[in-house]
């Protein structure tokens, strides 16, 4: 797999995309995005009033967080409900009290939403101190289920990487999204976009990469890799063994000659590939009217996505 004079840097998103669908890298490659160890199109973290903690010292520097400020809301609520009432005149609610009330609303609703968030928060430091401790069986070469806060109870540290991995003989770059540390043993996490308890090849090239490049750039020992399933508390452990490596070897490879030969890739031989994927999702444009999909225009067709067969575009 030693990358010859010429042979471009290939990122592990790309590889990923290239084992998916010729098209899908052409795509991830021209887009030339950093790759974040996160499937493409992946949800943003929730928003509201805090972000999806995945350490029990995010998890208590969010609560530290959002104790004062719900203090302070319900403070805020209260010295409004007390000034409307102030200003109340007998012959009913004013624009000044009435402007107050509406404020004090608003204020209470977000109070109780931020308390809500507190609840779910204590709740998830609850799960997360009270969880037994638990690793994928070395010995299996099928997927495992695993829970991050068991795997997190057995000794492991979350590190998120600043700089992305590089190794120049194979031309290979990358960044999981995270990586647990334990001694000398390192654990690639990377975010698949849902929950669905499934794995394809490019899950299995994926967490083989990052594998590669934290064991050639730390010399650390990478026995398995953890496919997250989209924003939840499991995931799935990948052995890092022929069944992983072959498909990552195939995706470099395939990568590499995707970039070689230009613009121009045929289309998958299933339509099945396109039902859910993000390049051939129909968008409407600024008119409002006509629908498009990266990939139907640049290969003049619709791709036979879901969004497609429900706006009857096929
Ligand atoms: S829409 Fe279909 S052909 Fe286009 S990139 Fe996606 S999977 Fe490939």
């Amino acid at each position: 797999m030693r990358a010859a004079d010429g042979d471009p840097w290939v990122s592990v998103s790309l590889l990923g995309e290239a084992l998916f669908c010729d098209r899908a890298g052409r795509f991830q490659y021209e887009q030339s995005q950093e790759d974040t160890g996160e499937e493409s199109d992946i949800a943003p973290p929730r928003r509201g009033w805090y972000r999806p903690p995945f350490s029990i010292a995010e998890i208590e520097g969010e609560l530290a967080r959002l104790r004062p400020r719900v203090g302070v809301l319900f403070a805020v609520a209260a010295v409004a409900l007390a000034a409307a009432c102030l200003l109340m005149s007998p012959q009913g609610v004013g624009l000044g009290s009435g402007l107050l009330l509406v404020g004090c609303a608003f204020v209470t609703v977000q109070a109780v939403r931020a308390m809500i968030a507190l609840v779910a928060l204590r709740e998830l430091l609850a799960e997360a101190r009270a969880a037994h401790k638990g690793e994928p069986d070395p010995g299996r070469h099928e997927p495992q289920e695993v829970s991050w806060w068991s795997l997190l109870a057995n000794g492991f540290e979350v590190q998120r990487y600043e700089d992305k991995l590089s190794e120049p003989h194979w031309r290979l770059t990358g960044k999981p999204w995270r990586v647990l540390h334990r001694g000398s043993v390192r654990v690639p996490v990377f975010r698949k976009r849902n929950e669905e308890k499934k794995v394809f090849r490019q899950h299995f090239a994926r967490v083989a990469a990052y594998a590669y490049l934290i064991e050639m750039t730390t010399g650390a020992e990478v026995p398995y890799g953890i496919v997250l399933l989209g924003s939840s508390y499991r995931g799935l452990a990948i052995m890092i063994d022929n069944g992983s490596k072959k498909p990552f070897f195939d995706g470099l490879g395939r990568a590499r000659e995707i970039i070689r030969s230009g613009q121009w890739q045929n289309e998958p031989e299933s339509g099945t590939k396109c039902r859910a994927c993000p390049w051939g999702k129909p968008m409407t444009t600024n008119r409002g009217i006509t629908y498009h999909s990266a990939c139907g225009d640049r290969y003049g067709w619709v791709p036979p996505h879901q969004k497609a067969f429900l706006k009857r575009l096929l």
